[in-house]
């Protein structure tokens, strides 16, 4: 399969997706290697992937190297391996809080107690979108390892090339090796691992997360889906409009736009709107692109190319319908072979348009007006997703006061996208934006648990109802 470099247009980097013989093979070994790494217990598995993380760490300028290639872009991927260290570290504390010793339980009858626990599900699939290639295929990786699980992670076929370089460091520590392996290929290879695995974790489009849905409730296993979102700002008048405008723009810039917690819909209240707009245009058209140098401008290209036909759409939607642009472009730019989005800052913007109603995946920033709170919780909710949100006023209190009313799982008060770094909070993902257990904080592990649980008689003495029965005999 060729692949395209999103920085110069060519097609540079071949891979084979791997037939499905052979990933049922390896399916099959990584499920028989499963209860020997479960049944070494958490401290062994925690000091595997610490063994993992320092080999990592001696890979850093290569795996930089092949995410730099993969998605055209730079500080974005230096967060991301940065984030990956730290969230080893992370899991593998939660994995100690949460696999403390459970004492058994008195019951209404006296002689018999409980005993709780968890068992592991075999072997997990890991499929994982193109947008945060690193991050998004580790997200629920670690926390399955840690659980006792086994995984096969298959990254998006949009950005393959640092899989070569995770296997390289999987094999140097042969614990792992046994239990954890990258496979390439496309939706075929997806679609494959399903039929594979004992349980899913699905990161990526409404539109694939129901197919996998749909084949896995054929096989009736768990699937966990973290699907798209159109996430909302609203900013109040009590709001400090510098701090807005600034949390904003990164929310709706970082990574081009392409993060599914992008903030992709704005609303501010019409008593600030002039000030809050001329803030958010001024800091929108200072950002630049990053053709020149990757180094250099904060805003890469974007990463997939069918991206730029819906972004395109969306724009050209908009300003049909009488949007009107502050700063940014019309449409998407070619550049040395590079597709290329502009902040761009709209105006005169109406939920009758693509722009506020689908997720666009691009450095967009749609402003609209509202003139009270019931209307900014109105139009915020007036969407199929439901991922995350922002809000901001002048307190915390009247901020979480709105941000209670509106749907998703994560709002961030007076600050944006705050999921993008804070992966400590529990939360659940609401209408189309997905569906399952936390995959955040300490939580999450139980989402690879079955539970278990002995019931002990203690006493010696027949129970009574045997007894009663042996009469009646
Ligand atoms: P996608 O749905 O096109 O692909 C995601 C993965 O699914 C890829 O690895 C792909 O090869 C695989 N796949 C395709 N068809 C399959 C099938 N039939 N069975 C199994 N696997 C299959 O998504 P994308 O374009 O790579 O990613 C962008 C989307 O991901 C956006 O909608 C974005 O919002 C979403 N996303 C969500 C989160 C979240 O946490 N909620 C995070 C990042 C991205």
């Amino acid at each position: 399969m060729n692949t395209r470099n999103p920085r110069t247009g060519e097609k540079d980097y071949f891979f084979s997706a791997m037939p499905a013989e052979e990933l049922a093979a390896l399916c099959s070994q990584a499920r028989s290697a499963q209860p020997d790494w479960n049944e070494n217990g958490l401290t062994a598995r925690s000091a595997v992937l610490q063994e993992w993380k320092l080999v990592l760490q001696q890979e850093k300028t290569a795996l930089l190297e092949a995410l730099q290639q993969d998605t055209g872009r730079s500080w974005e991927t230096k967060l991301e391996i940065d984030l990956l260290f730290s969230s080893i570290d992370r899991w593998c504390k939660h994995a100690e809080e949460f696999f403390e010793p459970i004492p058994t339980k008195k019951t209404q009858i006296p002689f018999i107690r409980l005993q709780q626990d968890w068992v592991p599900y075999g072997l997990v699939g890991v499929i994982s979108p193109w947008n945060f290639p690193l991050l998004l295929s580790l997200i629920d990786t670690i926390p399955a390892l840690l659980a006792g699980c086994s995984v096969i992670v298959k990254p998006s076929e949009v950005t393959p090339r640092f899989i070569e370089v995770m296997n390289r460091s999987i094999s140097k520590v042969p614990e792992l090796k046994k239990v954890l392996r990258y496979v390439a290929g496309d939706g075929t290879t997806g679609a494959a691992l399903v039929q594979e695995a004992d349980l899913i974790c699905f990161t990526g489009s409404t539109a694939t997360g129901r197919k996998v849905y749909a084949a896995a409730a054929e096989r009736m296993i768990p699937v966990f889906l973290e699907l798209g979102g159109k996430d909302p700002a609203i900013v109040l008048p009590s709001a400090n409009l510098d701090i807005a405008a600034a949390s904003i723009c990164w929310g709706s810039t970082a990574n081009a736009g392409q993060s599914c917690l992008s903030i992709e819909r704005i609303y501010v209240h019409d008593k600030i709107a002039h000030e809050f707009i001329t803030k958010l245009t001024e800091r929108a058209s200072q950002l630049m692109l990053n053709d020149r140098d990757i180094e250099e401008g904060e805003i890469g290209p974007i990463i997939f190319d069918k991206q730029v036909q819906i972004i395109d759409e969306h724009l050209k939607d908009a300003l049909e319908k009488g949007a009107e642009i502050l700063t940014g472009s019309r449409s998407c730019e070619l550049i040395n072979g590079g597709y290329y989005c502009r902040p761009t800052v709209l105006v005169n913007v109406n939920h009758s348009m693509k722009i506020m109603q689908e997720e666009t995946f691009g450095p967009i920033l749609p402003v609209m007006t509202f003139s009270n709170k019931e209307e900014a919780i109105r139009l915020a909710n007036d969407s199929v997703y439901g991922l995350s949100g922002a809000v901001f006023a002048g307190s915390v209190e009247e901020a979480m006061e709105l941000g209670k009313h509106v749907t998703g799982g994560a709002i961030s008060i007076n600050d944006a996208a705050l999921t993008a770094i804070m992966h400590e909070g529990e939360k659940t993902s609401f209408k189309l934006s997905g569906i399952g257990g936390t995959r955040m904080g300490a939580a999450a592990l139980k989402r690879f648990l079955r539970q278990k649980v002995f019931i002990i008689k203690e006493n010696v003495e027949p129970s009574p109802w045997t007894i009663q029965l042996q009469r009646k005999a």
